[in-house]
């Protein structure tokens, strides 16, 4: 094979194959032949989550069929389904999914499968959406998992690709509705930090984004859903010391805004809002590396206290920061298991080696508040500092164990940091 990257180019893979069968049968044989195998997504991820040391399997030939159940609010697709696409789909139906992330070109069994979120105190990650799997297990077998049904399900969703390989996601669907997003801009941190809740609470979706430096907050990105027949009035003022925006802006200072969904509180439908960047365009910088960590919620203020206090050494590496809330679930293995709480994600210059050096201040600066980071970013941990901050994942090493014996689906990931090597 020659050399497979990731998206970001910053992770080469050492699987020796990547495979893309035409159906799921093709899938099962290849699972049962294979002595290490896992499932590639969209290759959003920034670390080795998604490698194997034997092959890949890419779903981007499976039959891309969208299937909805209107009657029971849900859409079943396949894994390899982008979001992007598939919210195009639910719109041109009437339909919506709860909320999305920053971006819609990532797959759908691979979000879920790291708890991949977007924002709002409301809206639990993308895998909370998750009613119905269809896994190929390792030896070959299709198992057929429920929310409704199936007492481990809360342990499959966010699975990390240990399971087997997600070949149908069903999802929970909602009749379509309209968003509003509306940028502020240099909001004081005094106003944010003392009225931290009345700022989250004040959209359906809210995201902050700073460099951690100076006293204002660079933007405000606000996501509102506007009721049926609404007739969206003109936008507030101010909010929270921050000025309406006059342009569309991106996310970074200084670049067009082309590639970021429509603001200005033009109405629309939520498939073109509720993520930052379109499905045409490269999301975010498109050269950068992510680390993102999870912090309970009443815990917000102090961490975001300590995040400004390493701003010295953060904000040369940084290309910007984002703030987001996600409301608690009982996925086992989501960073928002049995807590809401608030995303500190940071989007770094392509600088890793520094990166990863600067990793254990900023963890050992929100270790107080059992920060859990995000599965698909850059992080420094090992299994020994993540099992006290995951209840159920010692439920999860033995459900790993009764469906991958042979641990054709375990890699480095796995075993650095939820096995123990
Ligand atoms: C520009 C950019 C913006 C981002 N924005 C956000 C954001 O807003 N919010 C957020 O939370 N994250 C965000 N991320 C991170 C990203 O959402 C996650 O890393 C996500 O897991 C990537 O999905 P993927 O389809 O690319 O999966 P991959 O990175 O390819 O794989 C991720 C994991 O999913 C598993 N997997 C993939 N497909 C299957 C399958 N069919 N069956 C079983 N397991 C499978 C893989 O084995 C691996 O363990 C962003 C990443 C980028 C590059």
């Amino acid at each position: 094979m020659s050399e497979e990257r990731n998206w970001a180019g910053n992770y080469s893979y050492r699987a020796q194959t990547i495979h893309r069968p035409g159906t799921v049968e093709q899938v099962q044989e290849l699972v049962a032949g294979a002595a290490k195998i896992r499932a590639l997504g969209s290759r959003h991820s920034f670390n080795d989550i998604a490698d194997s040391a034997g092959a890949l399997i890419s779903l981007e030939n499976l039959n891309p069929a969208i299937s909805v159940d209107a009657a029971a609010s849900s859409v079943t697709v396949n894994g390899g389904m982008k979001y992007g696409t598939l919210a195009a789909e639910l719109q041109g139906q009437g339909f919506a999914l709860h909320n999305l992330a920053s971006l819609p070109h990532i797959s759908v069994a691979g979000a879920i499968a790291t708890a991949t979120h977007g924002s709002g105190d409301r809206n639990g990650n993308l895998a909370t959406a998750v009613s119905a799997l269809e896994i190929v297990t390792a030896s070959g077998e299709i198992l057929t998992v429920s929310r409704s049904s199936t007492p481990d399900f809360a342990g499959m969703v966010v699975g990390l690709g240990a399971l087997g390989i997600v070949t149908r996601v069903t999802l929970d669907i909602e009749p379509t509705f309209d968003v509003r997003q509306d940028v502020f801009e240099n909001l004081p941190w005094s106003q944010v930090l003392e009225n931290f809740d009345d700022v989250t609470s004040s959209a359906y979706s809210v995201s902050l984004f700073t460099d951690w430096r100076g006293d204002t907050v660079g933007q405000a990105w606000l996501k509102s859903r506007i009721a049926d027949g609404e007739v969206p009035l003109r936008g507030r003022p101010e909010f929270f010391g921050g000025t309406p925006a006059t342009e569309a802006r991106h996310i970074l200072p200084g670049v067009s805004a082309d590639s970021c969904t429509q603001q200005l509180g033009v109405p629309g439908p939520w498939s073109d809002r509720l993520a930052h960047f379109r499905m045409a365009f490269t999301p975010s910088s498109g050269e950068e590396l992510q680390s993102e960590y999870i912090v309970p919620r009443q815990h917000a203020v102090e961490a975001i206290e300590g995040m400004r206090a390493l701003s010295d050494q953060i904000s040369p590496l940084l290309q910007v920061a984002e703030i987001r809330t996600m409301a608690a679930d009982d996925l086992w293995l989501s960073p928002n298991y049995q807590q809401a709480g608030i995303g500190l994600h940071l989007t770094w210059k392509q600088e890793q080696k520094a990166v990863e050096k600067l990793l254990p201040l900023i963890q050992g600066k929100l270790a107080p508040f059992a920060a859990r980071p995000h599965w698909g970013k850059l992080f420094h941990a090992e299994a020994a500092a993540l099992e006290p901050l995951y209840a159920r994942l010692g439920d999860f090493q033995s459900l790993a164990e009764r469906l991958d014996p042979k641990h054709k689906f375990r890699n480095d990931f796995l075993a650095r940091n939820i096995f123990g090597a």
